[in-house]
């Protein structure tokens, strides 16, 4: 087996996240809830050389789909990823990832006193704008490091 193989090597059913920019690959395990302590099984490529990304991050994960919110949050640090869908070892539906004017769940509102923070049943919401994303209850805007605001 060469390496080009090993490196895609395939899976029989679950999710390829392919065209991650390199170095970005634990960034997208922490938008997925994937921290390695329950039964995920995970492959990842990291600075695969790319034609596109010059280097790109691949990640595959096993018996298991994306869910909208999961992929609008990973198209804020993965613009040019493509997710492939596989069963029975074939990519059954590939598409790129899209840009979203809204995301919900997943990441939260870096003020305390955001009413999405303060234990209320209240899912946070974020307006994506060019150079960041903005809390709709508080307008409080995020800019750098988004993945540092995933939820736990
Ligand atoms: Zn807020």
């Amino acid at each position: 087996m060469t390496s080009q193989e090993l490196r895609v090597s395939k899976i029989e059913r679950g999710t390829v996240i392919d065209h991650i920019p390199g170095g970005q690959a634990l960034n997208v395990l922490a938008i997925l809830g994937i921290d390695g302590r329950e039964g995920d099984v995970v492959s990842i490529g990291m600075n695969v050389p790319s034609d596109r990304l010059g280097r790109k991050d691949v990640v595959k994960v096993e018996d298991r789909e994306l869910s909208q919110s999961e992929v609008d949050v990973l198209s804020l640090i993965a613009p040019e990823a493509s997710i492939n869908i596989i069963k029975n070892f074939d990519v059954v539906e590939k598409h790129r990832v899209e840009r979203p004017e809204r995301v919900s769940g997943v990441l939260q509102c870096s003020n305390h006193n955001c009413i999405t923070t303060e234990g209320e049943p209240v899912d946070s919401e974020f307006e994506v704008l060019d150079d960041g994303i903005r809390c709709v209850y508080c307008d409080t805007i995020i800019r750098d490091d988004i993945t540092a605001h995933i939820l736990a």
